[in-house]
């Protein structure tokens, strides 16, 4: 049993062409070198299969959150600038600068322990300043005293060991249409821009200026300095409730079989709980996908409910979501039977990532990054 398909009948579809489209159309849109935030498996969709495609389209850059993400890039072929934008021990210094991988650097404590691991290790690690404009996260604080930000960043410029290869920020709430929160993001854009200038004003190199994510860049693309990143975007998913972008291809559509098909009498309930009893007749599908799969179990068949596609039509979830199965109303769905084809979510489906993040309460980010490790990735 080499398929994984056969192993585990419940899969996600991962379009490259889809992936392709997005990223052409990013750089069609916005312009400049694009640096693909491939952190988290590829938003779950699987980063060594996506940073390949995307380095061949043209990809300026690789994001990612860690020295593990960042190494199973190298070790697979990918070979432009690696950035890691949360944390990397300073103990990792020789690493760093063995597989040519740059890394956030987002305080003077963070700045001289790496400096200091670097010089012991005898290399130069790459580093990319991290600003604090708003976001509240990582990163030297500049909403208060930028000018004395800048005084901390020009005294990190002598730090032996590291080579500052760049300087970024990242937005708040850019993907918000709300007036406070285009102000605020206005705000953290001239803040960003004053260190900079201040800077390069002093004379000292930024390196690559970058600042944009997807929200950021589709709604201000003068905003792109010497590069985007570019993440929810490019799997073809909105970046909020109040962005939309049709022109975007979901890039992740999940799937799973039928496996067991019954007729419900009235009275007889299905799954834990007994929350779904059946008031007439009905037929009823299980679904070979659970929480544990990354099914939200909030899409329980009641409120916000799940709805599948079983052979084009539309399946409402019945009761409880379980572990590795869902029970689905076929009623009206005729001739449904066991190994039919069930789209859970995505592109064509009822439930797509975005309309089940709604429903759970969450961002379509969560959803993707959520589809397990055990359901494999089919590359179409
Ligand atoms: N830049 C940073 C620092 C991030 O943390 C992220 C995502 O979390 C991104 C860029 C990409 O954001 P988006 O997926 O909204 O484009």
């Amino acid at each position: 049993m080499n398929d994984p398909i056969l192993e585990k009948h419940c899969w996600a579809e991962i379009d490259l062409d889809a992936l392709r489209h997005n990223f052409a159309f990013i750089k069609r849109t916005i312009g400049g070198p694009v640096c693909a935030v491939v952190k988290a498996d590829a938003y779950g969709h699987g980063d060594i299969v996506v940073a390949r495609v995307l380095q061949e389209e043209g990809a300026a850059a690789f994001a990612v959150s860690c020295l593990a993400e960042a190494k199973r890039l190298r070790r697979h072929g990918i070979t432009v600038p690696v950035l890691i934008l949360g944390y990397a021990d300073p103990s990792e210094a020789s690493a760093l600068a063995q597989e040519d991988i740059a890394t956030a650097c987002f305080s003077t404590e963070y700045a001289k322990a790496l400096s200091a691991a670097a010089v012991a290790a005898g290399v130069q690690v790459k580093v990319h300043l991290k600003i604090d404009t708003g976001m509240g996260r990582i990163g030297f604080a500049a909403q208060s005293d930028w000018q004395a930000v800048v005084r901390e960043l020009e005294a990190l410029c002598s730090l032996p060991g590291l080579s500052i290869c760049g300087i970024f920020q990242h937005f708040a709430v850019a993907d918000s249409l709300e007036p406070d929160a285009q102000t605020y993001t206005d705000n953290q854009y001239t803040l960003f821009r004053k260190v900079v200038d201040q800077l390069q004003a002093d004379g000292y190199d930024t390196g690559t200026v970058h600042c944009a994510n997807s929200a950021a860049q589709l709604r201000h693309p003068e905003w792109r300095n010497d590069m985007t990143r570019a993440g929810i975007i490019l799997y073809g998913l909105d970046p909020s409730d109040e962005l939309h972008f049709p022109v975007l291809k979901p890039v992740m559509t999940l799937k799973c079989i039928v496996t067991f098909v019954k007729d419900l009498l009235p009275g007889q309930s299905v799954s834990y709980g007994r929350t779904f009893t059946a008031k007439a007749p009905m037929r009823v599908a299980t679904a070979c996908v659970g929480y544990a799969d990354g099914y939200p179990r909030m899409l329980s068949g009641s409120q916000g409910q799940g709805l599948m596609m079983v052979n084009g039509r539309p399946a409402p979830v019945l009761g409880r979501v379980c572990m590795d199965q869902t029970l689905l109303d076929v009623t009206n769905i005729p001739g449904v039977r066991m190994g039919d084809e069930v789209t859970v979510f995505g592109p064509g489906a009822p439930d797509t990532a975005d309309t089940i993040a709604r429903k759970t309460d969450t961002i379509s980010y969560e959803i993707v990054c959520g589809i397990a490790r055990r359901v494999p990735r089919v590359y179409m």
